[in-house]
């Protein structure tokens, strides 16, 4: 059995398919005549970005939009005047195409590499992906293909790099195992979207597992078995087969109201990312959208994002919901969300600094382009605002009163807005929850981000392993933050929601329906499982289970009895 990152929930069963990279080394030979050698190099990078634009149009028409614009940044490293000049310098000095193409690309790979934050060393990946291009084409030889594959394939690969996904075969592939990559890498992104089960980061997967071996990948677990025993597969067999029939019942709940057992009526939306995932929340059945995490269209970016940038995000996801709900939450940055551009200042402790609302209040111009840009969207759905890391009132009224400047600017423009646009916040602070009542007051809605809560409450990094058994919903001390927020949002009338990962927690959904939760907002593929869970229950049962759990004096406690409870 290997392990490795489980970056795609799902069980595959198949034969492998080893697909080992093109043997792509040479002998560097001196050359003399570069011009003729530069013109083998721009005939293989026209052919390559070539070849990449008919790839961003097949990934379009299959619906993978947003990986499409991964692809982009291939034609960008394929096209930057920077490498060329570079490449043209080596060869003017006598070094053949295929040398300046290595030592050109491999700077920026190593430059990328270095860098400390994520999502710059994933672009490592893609500068590596272009060099393979460049050199397969001047060699001369076949870079992997996934296109056509048999039935049951599981594919192990070093690595999988966005161009060998444009392609992939996915009626074909049961899973991916891969050598590289985290949770947050391409790769994963694309498995998940793609709905294949992936394990990735497996140490020397494509030397350990052989084309032919029967390989059982657990995506959820994180999993690889080879050449399992029949007891094994029976067993994996039966797993897939219950994760199936799951899926399919839960097919039962698409297109019927969100409603307890005795009918009363809750809102079910979904977290989105980024623009084109709404259409995933539609595909999913969501009422709305319960969190846009608006710093994805920052973090994708080079520099802040224009108003009219903005403004088309928005405005696309408030179309596309038509007049469903979507509440957007205004940018989200420092602690755990990082924006190189934007050059936060390093500190100690990121998480209890300068963060959230705290930068843009700092910020008012920069984030009036944010509020104008809502305002504008608010005219073509029921788009809400929603502030996050709420710690004091002052907050909240400073939100609204730049609301209101913002306001006053567009209809100086005289371009339409919806003027009742509604201003919640995000309790997901200790403080927030502690004068909820305050600031049930003056809002117009509550949506509990319980990953920040969590944390905060029991002083538990949400990414730290070594304090992850303190960090979960069922500790008392959350359980009796959430009840408080909860029973002040609904004594002061306004709508209360949750928008963090307990939400989906199906432990969880029959506590939230106890504390009287209004709304559940969860990723798009949990939204059917939400329903049918919260159709389980009635507001009785919740209560009493409620009452019982909030006797009960440690977070093992509670969690055995939710499990008792499970329906
Ligand atoms: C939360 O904190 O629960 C939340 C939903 O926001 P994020 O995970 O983006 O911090
Ligand atoms: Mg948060």
């Amino acid at each position: 059995m290997f392990e490795g990152v489980n970056a795609s929930d799902g069980i595959g069963i198949g034969v492998a398919q080893v697909a080992i990279a093109p043997d792509l080394s040479f002998e560097p030979v001196k050359i003399d005549d570069p011009e003729a050698e530069k013109a083998r190099f721009v005939a293989a990078r026209d052919k390559f970005v070539a070849a990449t634009e008919a790839q961003i149009e097949r990934m379009k028409a299959n619906g993978l939009e947003k990986e499409a614009g991964i692809m982009t940044a291939h034609i960008e490293f394929g096209t930057d005047d920077g490498i060329k000049d570079m490449v043209f310098g080596s060869i003017d000095g006598g070094v053949c195409a295929e040398q300046a193409v290595t030592e050109a690309y491999d700077m920026y790979y190593n430059m990328f590499s270095a860098m400390e934050d994520e999502l710059f060393r994933e672009r490592a990946a893609d500068v590596a992906d272009v060099k393979v291009g460049l050199l397969a084409d001047l060699l001369g030889k076949e870079v992997v293909d996934l296109s056509s594959l048999p039935e049951n394939s599981i594919v192990v690969v070093e690595e999988l790099t966005p161009s060998m996904t444009a392609d992939i075969d996915k009626d074909n592939v049961a899973a991916i195992v891969t050598e590289t990559g985290g949770r947050t890498s391409h790769a994963a992104i694309i498995c998940r979207a793609l709905e294949i089960p992936a394990v990735l980061s497996v140490a020397e997967a494509t030397k350990n597992i052989k084309p032919g071996d029967l390989v059982v990948v657990d995506g959820a677990k994180g999993t690889v078995l080879v050449d399992p025993s029949d007891d094994e597969l029976a067993d994996y067999r039966e797993k897939a087969k219950k994760l199936a029939e799951e899926k399919a019942a839960l097919e039962a709940f698409r297109g019927v109201p969100t409603k307890t057992a005795d009918g009363i009526e809750k809102i079910l939306v979904a977290n989105i990312g980024n623009p084109n995932d709404a259409n995933a929340a539609v595909e999913h059945d969501a009422e709305g959208v319960g969190l846009f995490r608006s710093e994805f269209l920052f973090m994708d970016a080079q520099e802040l994002p224009s108003e009219e940038e903005q403004f088309a995000a928005y405005q696309k996801v408030a179309l596309r919901m038509k007049d469903q709900p979507v509440i957007i939450r205004t940018l989200d940055v420092g602690g755990d969300k990082e924006i190189p551009y934007m050059d936060l200042p390093k500190e100690e402790n990121p998480f209890l600094g300068y963060r959230a609302i705290r930068y843009c209040l700092n910020n008012p111009e920069e984030y009036k382009v944010q509020l104008r840009a809502l305002l504008r969207a608010s005219a073509f759905g029921d788009v809400k605002i929603m502030v996050p890391l709420v710690t004091c009132i002052d907050e909240i009224r400073k939100v609204k009163a730049l609301v209101e400047e913002c306001k006053a600017e567009l209809d100086a423009r005289g371009v339409k807005y919806n003027p009742n646009i509604e201003i919640g916040t995000m309790v997901e602070t200790p403080a927030a929850s502690l004068i909820a009542d305050v600031l049930a007051d003056e809002c117009d809605f509550f949506s509990i981000g319980t990953n920040d809560l969590i944390g905060y409450t029991m002083c538990a990094d949400r990414g730290q392993d070594k304090v992850a058994y303190l960090y979960n919903p069922y500790q008392p001390a959350v359980l009796r933050s959430l009840q408080r927020i909860i029973g002040e949002a609904n004594k002061a009338g306004i709508m209360v929601g949750m928008c963090g990962e307990a939400a989906a927690d199906p432990l969880f959904i029959p506590v939230l329906i106890g504390f009287g939760l209004d709304e559940f907002s969860v990723s798009a593929p949990s939204i059917l499982k939400a329903r049918r869970i919260i159709s389980q229950w009635t507001k009785e049962e919740a209560d009493a289970l409620v009452a019982k759990i909030m006797t009960f004096k440690t977070d093992a406690e509670v969690k055995a009895a939710l499990q008792a409870a499970a329906k």
